[in-house]
């Protein structure tokens, strides 16, 4: 199976060729159609397996198939799709992936996480944010401000979820997915990476996914 079979617009294949990416990875070649096909997703794969583009690529392609609107200013964004992560370095690498496939299309992707002066990251922000990638602190922080809404979040990407965890984020995690402007699962689109499966992942799933499917690479 190749990128070009994939059925991936023509941009993101220019831009995955740019990357430098010949051969879709194991968890690629199976997690890209289910996202296309617009199936709730729990996956476990290391890091290094190519996960990030797992979820970026098709996730992206949805957006432009949908015709989303360009990024415009707003002191509120809305972001179509967001994607939490436990790091700021895990933050910064997803987001200069999103960057990459998203180049010469609408797509503005936005990176939000903590330690760090709130004052850039929300200029940027209401700048216009299509695929905002944060950690769970600053995320929730924003979007207690008012600065960001879940309102038109149609993909919500929980990366790393047991390193998430184990980093006591729990808490953070459910506020999100409780929050009143988060669509209803069934309603949006949740997709789940985790490199190990315990009970803890399997309960986060069986509560977060809608008739998800499972994935092992
Ligand atoms: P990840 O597991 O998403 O952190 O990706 C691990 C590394 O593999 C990153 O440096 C990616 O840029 C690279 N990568 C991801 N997919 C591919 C691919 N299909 N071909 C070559 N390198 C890839």
């Amino acid at each position: 199976s190749s990128f070009e079979q994939s059925g991936l617009r023509p941009i993101l294949l220019e831009n995955i060729k740019r990357s430098g990416y010949t051969t879709p990875t194991p968890v690629q070649k199976y997690a890209i159609p289910i996202v296309m096909n617009n199936r709730d997703l729990m996956a476990c794969a290391q890091t290094g397996s190519g996960k990030t583009a797992a979820f970026l690529l098709p996730v992206i392609h949805s957006l432009l198939e949908q015709n989303v609107a360009a990024a415009s200013y707003s002191s509120c964004q809305e972001p179509a799709c967001v994607v939490v992560s436990p790091t700021r370095e895990l933050a910064m690498q997803i987001y200069n992936e999103a960057r990459k496939f998203s180049n010469t299309s609408v797509i503005r992707a936005v990176v939000a996480y903590g330690g760090t002066s709130v004052n850039h990251q929300s200029n940027m922000l209401q700048k216009g944010c299509h695929i905002l990638v944060a950690t769970p602190g600053r995320l929730l922080d924003f979007v207690e401000k008012g600065k960001v809404s879940f309102g038109q979040c149609k993909y919500f990407v929980l990366d790393e979820a047991d390193r998430m965890l184990d980093m006591g984020f729990q808490g953070d995690i459910d506020r999100m997915i409780n929050h009143p402007s988060m669509p209803p699962k069934g309603t949006r689109h949740t997709l789940m990476f985790s490199a190990t499966f315990p009970e803890q992942i399997q309960r986060l799933a069986a509560n977060y996914l809608n008739e998800y499917l499972f994935l092992t690479v």
